[in-house]
């Protein structure tokens, strides 16, 4: 794994796990919450097992990149130039991987969003057939399936965007106006 450092005191020395949840910089204090860990989307944060932070590539991204390395090696037959740099960007994939898995970390489970939306409207139903619901609770539901869908399309959706978008008969007042919900 790549050593996560402090770049308050000169980036040289690695963040170490605290007994709360946050690490720390062992020569200047200096504090870090998870949350504020910044990586970009293809990797992810570790603790080794001497407690210290760093990161890896995400194992699902480097499977991803072998498989694409395999066919553009299988689609440049008539260059061996070309197999060679596509053997290398596989090795360098697997490396990561392997980097990864001796960390403990496997691939994250991916879902495709027929699955999440169907998921999340079963779920509705599990509630709403079994609770003798009245039609605000239902209505409510209903208003956060649409909202949890919007959501996974665009992350951050607003209400007023959302209802804009799944229900054209009615204005966010009208909705608001519904069961006396207000605000
Ligand atoms: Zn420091």
């Amino acid at each position: 794994m790549t050593p996560i450092c402090c770049q308050q005191c000169g980036g040289l020395t690695q963040f170490r796990i605290t007994y709360d949840t946050l690490f720390v910089c062992d020569t200047c204090g200096n504090l870090l919450d998870p949350r504020d860990i910044e990586l970009d989307g293809n990797e992810i944060w570790t603790v080794d097992t001497e407690g210290s932070l760093g990161y890896v590539t995400d194992p699902a991204v480097s499977l991803a990149e072998m498989s694409e390395a395999i066919e553009e090696y299988l689609e440049s037959s008539d260059s061996a130039y070309g197999q060679l740099a596509s053997l290398e960007r596989h090795r360098v994939a697997l490396m990561a991987f392997l980097d990864a898995r001796s960390e403990g970390i496997k691939p994250r489970p991916t879902y495709t969003w027929v699955q999440v939306y169907d998921a999340v409207n079963e779920g509705a139903d599990v509630v709403n057939d079994s609770l003798g619901l009245g039609e605000p609770e239902s209505d409510a539901i209903n208003l956060a399936v649409n909202a949890a869908i919007a959501c996974l399309e665009k992350p951050g959706t607003s209400f007023e965007e959302m209802i804009e978008s799944n229900y054209s008969d009615d204005t966010t007042d009208e909705i608001r106006s519904w069961w006396g919900w207000g605000k």
